[in-house]
């Protein structure tokens, strides 16, 4: 188990100032936005961007290129995109939609598990630590007696 030597090896060569920080965001469902402008469609991580949890936004993204190339391939005339464009959207609302809604209860689940064995730990940190302070402040205060 673990990870490939060529893991080991990438890890191993890369020199601290050419690690980047990049930053993750959640998006809710574009649902009001405009997906399409005319000829123009934005689609993957344009559209729907989702946290990686699921492994999905590059298989959404493909989705929508799948179902853009579809409609393309059945119009004859240039007059005909907007319109193939628009129903482009209306097929991959709901499934794209799902997808990042699933990921967002995704998150939020595991940031309450995560939250709830903090709190846990710490509890029971503090719970088994006060016995002792207890006895080591009561045997300081007999002492001083
Ligand atoms: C850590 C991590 C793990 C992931 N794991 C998975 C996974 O297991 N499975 C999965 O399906 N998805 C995964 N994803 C998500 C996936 O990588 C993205 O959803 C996917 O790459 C989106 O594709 P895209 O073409 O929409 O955008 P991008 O892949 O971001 O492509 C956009 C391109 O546009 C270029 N660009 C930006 N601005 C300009 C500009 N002004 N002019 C010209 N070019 C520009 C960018 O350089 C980039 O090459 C993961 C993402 C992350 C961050």
């Amino acid at each position: 188990m673990g990870w490939s030597p060529e893991i080991h090896d990438i890890l191993q060569a890369t020199q601290e100032h050419e690690i980047e920080q990049r930053d993750l965001y959640d998006r809710p469902p574009s649902v009001f936005k405009p997906w399409t402008k005319g000829r123009v469609a934005l689609l993957g991580d344009a559209i729907h961007a989702m946290m990686p949890n699921l492994g999905q936004g590059g298989c959404q993204a493909i989705e929508d290129a799948s179902v853009i190339a579809d409609k393309l391939e059945h119009i004859s005339r240039r007059s005909e995109i907007e319109g193939v464009l628009s129903e482009y959207r209306d097929t991959r609302l709901t499934r794209s939609a799902a997808v990042q809604v699933r990921v967002i209860t995704l998150t939020l689940t595991l940031t309450l598990i995560l939250t709830l064995t903090l709190t846990l730990t710490l509890t029971l940190t503090l719970t088994r630590a006060s016995p002792a302070s207890r006895a080591t402040s009561s045997s300081a205060a007999s002492t001083r007696r």
